[in-house]
């Protein structure tokens, strides 16, 4: 029985004596009354029962005058033995007994003269006490008087037994009692109520927390099944008997669904009620039918609560452009998206379920050339605990080349992990307007070489590599074409413009990788050539010479050879800044002009 039918109507009155008060009670007045009936029968001074424990004997009941100390239990030592006599020991005189003397030598003791006694023991021979008889006169007992003696022990002995049984069921009722309240304790304490339902007769029982469950007090509600379903919301009715239904066919193990029900203001609750089956008659059929009913309203709310705001979450991220991140690192070295929005399919062409696990996926796609920052700045960023930035470009299936931009905030795990948080967008858009304005910044566009100031920048860079070496060498070469105001006042400005994107391709075509070719404005250019010394720079000056003369601009009929001046000299490590080999081979440059253009002269300073 799990529940006890009294756990719903509270708890038994105290005026009712317990099982266990009870069984001593009557076992005592018996005891005592066989006790009184011993001492009349026998005419003996006193009668005794002892009891005996583990701490030796216990007076149980007295008739007459108890004896300063008990009396010794010689029936022990043959408690195993069967026969009358067996069980019991007859000391006409104890004065005349080897077993009575070293007795109590206190002589304000007084020893009884006539000791009689019979052993009580249990239907399994268990010793349970004794009965004696005790005088102050010596005396002896006839055969009926000691088959009295006997008979009378053994209705004591079955008495006490008796009690032991009631006492052992007492104590283990009360257990059960302390057990039923104790659950209902936890069971209320929980918000859960209990229910016990009589399948044939159609009764049901709640417990005083069930019927709180629906707002009603505990001497409410009734207990036909019939109105318990009608509290049922009808949109569950269906599967709530359904389940029930299984149940009692034995199809289920237990019962245990999730429903709401009616209150007594007419609102609805959840509730999650459990139960099973535990009696059922010789052909399976239900008959008793016992569980519990939870409240669940606030956990369903909750747990809807959470449902929203993870979908508000997730659409949220899903509509941001770009993807937004869970990224995890673990100490072992493997490392997994916890959780990515839909942009995923944008920014790296994957789902999310491929980087649930691992993140390996997203190694294959970023460009080699970005692949080493790309794993230094997450480990920088992890060690650090700094955010990480970085833009870098993926190679992607569909989309192919494609910039992307990550920024997110790294936290350290309990267990040595790194997460961070954080979003990856598609940057490429900006980043070929970045490289177009950079274009613009540093590229002139009649000619398509480095305008002045770049070329100024990359040769300040030069020199400076040139003074850190200092055994190294780089030459510089300055052009002008000559009489180009002529050209353009003869051609005209458009043509002017074509020689000079023209002049500007044999520059191109006399340079090695590495040299540093620019226009420094109108008709003027300049070489750096790394690694060259002035002997190699005038011979790469002459080439272009010849090359110009050689190529002359083709315009329709046109045919315009390009004559060109050049001053070369070499940089210096001495030289505080570019302006300076620059305006030493200028000077040479001027020199060639003096001294009738189209010429190559090196610098005297
Ligand atoms: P010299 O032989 O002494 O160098 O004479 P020059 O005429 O080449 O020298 P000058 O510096 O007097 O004239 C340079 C001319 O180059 C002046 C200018 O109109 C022309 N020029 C400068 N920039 C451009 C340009 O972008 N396009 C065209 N078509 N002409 C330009
Ligand atoms: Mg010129
Ligand atoms: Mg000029």
């Amino acid at each position: 029985m799990l529940v006890r039918n009294d756990l719903h109507d509270g708890v038994v009155p105290p005026t009712v004596p317990t099982v266990d008060e009870l069984a001593t009670k009557t076992a005592n007045t018996e005891c005592q009354a066989l006790v009184r009936l011993a001492r009349a029968h026998f005419g003996v001074t006193t009668s005794l029962v002892t009891l005996s424990t583990p701490l030796g004997q216990r007076p149980k009941a007295v008739d007459g005058v108890l004896p300063d100390a008990l009396p010794p239990d010689l029936t022990g030592v043959s408690s195993q033995a069967c026969s009358m006599m067996d069980r019991m020991v007859i000391v006409p005189d104890t004065h005349d007994d080897e077993r009575f003397r070293g007795g109590p030598s206190d002589l304000t003791v007084r020893l009884p003269r006539f000791y009689a006694a019979c052993a009580l023991t249990d239907a399994t021979g268990r010793h349970l006490g004794a009965l004696y008889l005790l005088d102050d006169l010596p005396r002896t007992l006839d055969d009926a008087q000691r088959r009295f003696l006997y008979e009378l022990a053994g209705v004591i002995a079955r008495g006490l037994e008796r009690t032991d049984v009631l006492t052992d069921l007492s104590d283990r009722v009360k257990a059960l009692e302390e057990r039923a309240e104790l659950m209902t304790l936890a069971l209320d304490g929980s918000g859960t109520g209990v229910w016990d339902r009589n399948v044939a007769t159609g009764e049901i029982h709640y417990s005083p927390a069930w019927k709180a469950i629906l707002g009603y007090e505990s001497h409410e509600l009734g207990n036909r099944i019939e109105d318990a379903y009608l509290r049922l919301h009808p949109d569950d009715l269906a599967y709530v008997s359904a389940a029930m239904q299984a149940h009692f066919e034995s199809r289920s193990d237990s019962y245990a669904v999730e429903h709401r029900i009616r209150c007594k203001d007419g609102s609805y609750k959840w509730i999650c009620s459990r139960g099973k089956v535990v009696e059922r008659d010789g052909n399976g059929r239900a008959l008793r039918m016992v569980g519990t009913t939870t409240d669940i309203t606030a956990l369903r709310e909750t747990a809807e609560q959470l449902q929203q705001s993870v979908e508000l979450v997730t659409n949220l991220t899903d509509e941001v452009p770009g993807l937004v991140f869970q990224y995890r690192w673990m100490p072992d070295g493997r490392s997994f998206f916890s959780y990515a929005s839909d942009g995923i399919r944008d920014i790296f062409e994957l789902m999310p379920q491929q980087l649930a696990t691992t993140a390996e996926a997203i190694d294959a796609l970023v460009d080699r050339r970005d692949l080493a920052a790309y794993r230094q700045s997450l480990r920088q960023s992890a060690a650090s605990l700094s955010p990480w930035h970085l833009e870098f470009r993926v190679q992607l299936p569909r989309q192919g080349l494609r910039w992307r931009q990550g920024d997110a905030r790294p936290q350290r795990l309990a267990d040595g992990s790194t997460l961070w948080h954080g979003f990856i967008t598609d940057v490429t858009e900006r980043k070929q307007i970045e490289a177009e304005l950079q274009e613009l910044a540093t590229i002139d566009f009649l000619t398509q070489l480095p305008n002045r100031r770049y070329f100024m920048k990359q040769s300040e860079a030069e020199l400076a590599r040139i003074r850190s070496t200092d055994n190294d060498v780089a030459a510089i070469v300055m052009f002008d074409l000559d009489y180009f105001k002529a050209l353009n006042d003869r051609w005209g400005h458009a043509v002017g413009d074509l020689a000079l994107a023209h002049f500007a391709m044999l520059l191109r075509a006399e340079t090695r990788v590495g040299d540093i070719v620019g226009r420094l404005g109108g008709e003027e250019f300049a070489m750096v050539l790394p690694n060259t010394g002035l002997d190699a720079a005038i011979k790469v000056a002459r080439r272009v010479q010849q090359r110009a003369f050689r190529t002359p601009l083709i315009h329709g009929d046109v045919r315009i050879e390009l004559s060109v001046s050049i001053g070369v000299d070499i940089m210096r490590t001495t030289d505080a800044g570019i302006h300076q080999p620059l305006s030493r081979s200028d000077k040479a440059l001027y020199r060639a002009k003096e001294r009738g253009r189209n010429r190559i002269e090196v610098s005297l300073d």
